[in-house]
């Protein structure tokens, strides 16, 4: 677990659009954080900075108090869940949820892949479809086995942008459910960018509304919505 802090950040696009104006946001150990608004005011943005796959052009990122502006991506321990699963179809869901402690060469060994894995399904209950292809899945299923990935990381945090967009209707109620539960389960910090209402006043701790670049408020979802 650990906690995000954003102070002041902006981000400048290479033709000076400033995408983000200034952001200061304190995300807590343990926090489940929603980062709502309107299409193009900057949500994915802020995602990609925290995770290091976009430079912050000024102020300050800080991770479990450690200013993390210059560190790679890979050396900031946060795992992201895409829109679209990012699932190899060839891949079991076993692979699937081993594959990134595949990637760190020699980190694990066999058995602890195994068990990692093994855990992880279980309270996701993938258990019955480990040896199953992505292709075989309910859409449901395929956003666990995502989530799967990150779990057997020991991600110090999630980061979902918009995972549930791409589901129709129920299946978007059942994984807001879902979601909600292995975050308060796991009790990881947890940042989750959306532009859909209903999730933003129903799966968080707090709410950050965003505008045009700016935040324009930050408040439990009960308090945003006794707002006049
Ligand atoms: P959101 O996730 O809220 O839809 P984004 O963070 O994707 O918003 O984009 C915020 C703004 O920055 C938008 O106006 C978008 O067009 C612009 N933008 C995003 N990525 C780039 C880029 N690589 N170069 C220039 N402008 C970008
Ligand atoms: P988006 O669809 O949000 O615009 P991209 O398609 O640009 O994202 O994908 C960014 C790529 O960066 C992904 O393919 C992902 O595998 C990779 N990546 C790098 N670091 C991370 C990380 N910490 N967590 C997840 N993905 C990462």
């Amino acid at each position: 677990m650990a906690s995000i802090v954003l102070r002041d950040v902006v981000k400048e696009y290479g033709d000076g659009f400033l995408a983000v104006k200034g952001v200061s946001l304190d995300i807590k150990d343990g926090e489940f954080v929603i980062l709502v608004g309107p299409s193009g005011c900057g949500k994915s943005t802020i995602l990609r900075m925290i995770v290091g796959l976009e430079d912050i052009s000024d102020g300050d990122l800080e991770i479990d108090g450690a200013r993390v502006n210059d560190r790679a991506p890979r050396d900031r321990n946060l795992a992201m869940v895409f829109q679209n699963y990012a699932l190899y179809p060839h891949l079991t869901v076993f692979e699937n949820i081993a594959f990134p402690m595949r990637l760190a060469k020699g980190r694990f060994s066999e058995e602890e892949v195994r068990e990692r894995v093994t855990r992880a399904a279980e309270t996701l209950e993938l258990s019955e479809h480990l040896e199953r292809k992505p292709a075989n899945l309910s859409g449901g299923q395929r956003q666990r086995v995502a989530m799967g990935r990150a779990i057997v990381r020991d991600a110090d945090a999630f980061l979902f942008d918009e995972p549930l967009s791409n589901l129709d209707a129920k299946l978007r109620g059942q994984m807001r459910t879902e979601i909600a539960r292995i975050q308060r389960r796991l009790g990881t910090t947890t940042v989750y960018v959306t532009h859909d209402q209903t999730e933003a006043m129903t799966l968080g701790d707090r709410v950050a509304v965003l505008r045009k670049g700016e935040l324009q408020q930050v408040a439990s979802p009960r308090g945003l919505y006794e707002q006049p």
